[in-house]
């Protein structure tokens, strides 16, 4: 039996990408593909726009947004890229990097979408959808991942449709995200320190040796920045599939759905080449799988801690842990 959908869903050609500016420029909420996850976005500049994001997720109001860009000139009219920071977004983007730098005052963002912190945290996407929306608008977009706070991340139309049909305008359905994973998020401080607010695509230790001499390497702080940075998204739960789920499992035991990774099989798996990018890319809709599934435990072979085994093995221990350790719910 078919269902009956309420949010508007259309594809990401020329028509799409119009419709999309339009709605968006009357403050409505549009979930678009991005290389990393579904992002849903509103303007930026207008209060009423963001607040509804919060809304629409039931996002907890301290946990700021990430700012989407076209390039680093207009990143630069909103948030400090002084130094260091100006040469490594000159490097990466567009592409899956964040950066939370001090923000310019006065240049019109919505209070709501810094959370109040004096930083601002900025991105300049890549995939080429969310890049022509980008052209086609003249103020930022705020945009979280397009699913119910602390759910799994959608890294297709479908996924957002299962999680936000009925409370957000229209769908921009632009195929299935490449990278898979959220944005990593660096922020710069003071002293020059590099802090990884969370791992992501993005190796920040590679990106510090091609800018720095890799014989001297510095230390990149992970997860916890100085007072006023952290980025509240690295609650420990988070991106659950709604059941208990065990990880490093070589075996599936009773009663659980098996999502597999290189020699270990699953009744899905990340990658049966045990590639990290690849498992990456199809983390989340493994997740969705097991959520959907009729078992009501999920296990999830090892993968390796090597380049973007790190931010996959980051988001399986955040899935993995009950949100009831968690004194404030969820993130994102
Ligand atoms: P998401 O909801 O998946 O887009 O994640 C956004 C992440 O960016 C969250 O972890 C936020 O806490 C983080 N973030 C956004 N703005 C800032 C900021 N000014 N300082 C630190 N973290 C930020
Ligand atoms: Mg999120």
């Amino acid at each position: 039996m078919d269902r009956k959908y309420v949010t508007e869903m259309v594809p990401a050609d020329a028509a799409g990408i119009a419709r999309a500016a339009e709605v968006l420029r009357e403050g409505g909420l549009v979930a678009v593909p991005t290389e990393t996850v579904y992002g849903l976005a509103a303007r930026a500049d207008k209060e009423d726009a963001v607040a509804r994001i919060y809304r629409a997720k039931g996002r907890p109001s301290f946990n700021p947004l990430i700012v989407h860009v076209r390039d680093r000139q207009q990143a630069a009219y909103f948030g400090d890229f002084a130094g260091t920071a100006g040469v490594v977004a000159e490097l990466v983007w567009p592409g899956p990097l964040t950066m939370v730098v001090p923000r310019v005052g006065d240049r019109g963002l919505a209070e709501a979408v810094a959370a109040g912190l004096p930083t601002v945290a900025l991105r300049a996407p890549s995939h080429p959808v969310m890049r022509a929306l980008l052209e086609q608008i003249d103020f930022p977009l705020a945009a979280p991942s397009a699913n119910r706070s602390g759910f799994i991340s959608p890294t297709s139309a479908e996924h957002v449709r299962a999680s936000l049909d009925g409370r957000i305008d229209l769908i921009l359905d632009g195929g299935p995200c490449e990278d898979g994973l959220e944005s990593t998020i660096l922020h710069i401080d003071g002293g020059g320190v590099w802090h990884e607010l969370r791992p992501g695509p993005i190796n920040l230790a590679a990106l510090h040796d091609i800018l720095f001499d890799p014989h001297n390497p510095v230390e990149i702080r992970r997860g916890t920045g100085e007072r006023g940075i952290e980025a509240p998204g690295q609650l420990a739960s988070h991106y659950s599939p709604g059941k208990p789920v065990r990880l490093n499992a070589t075996q599936a035991e009773a009663e659980e759905f098996m999502i597999g990774f290189g020699q270990v099989p699953g009744d899905v798996t990340l990658s049966a080449s045990g590639d990290v990018n690849e498992a990456a890319s199809r983390l989340y809709g493994c997740l969705h799988l097991s959520s959907a599934s009729d078992r009501p435990h999920v296990a999830v072979a090892p993968v390796p801690e090597e380049g973007v085994g790190r931010a996959i093995n980051d988001r399986l221990r955040r899935a993995a842990t009950p949100p009831d350790n968690d004194q404030s719910s969820s993130g994102s």
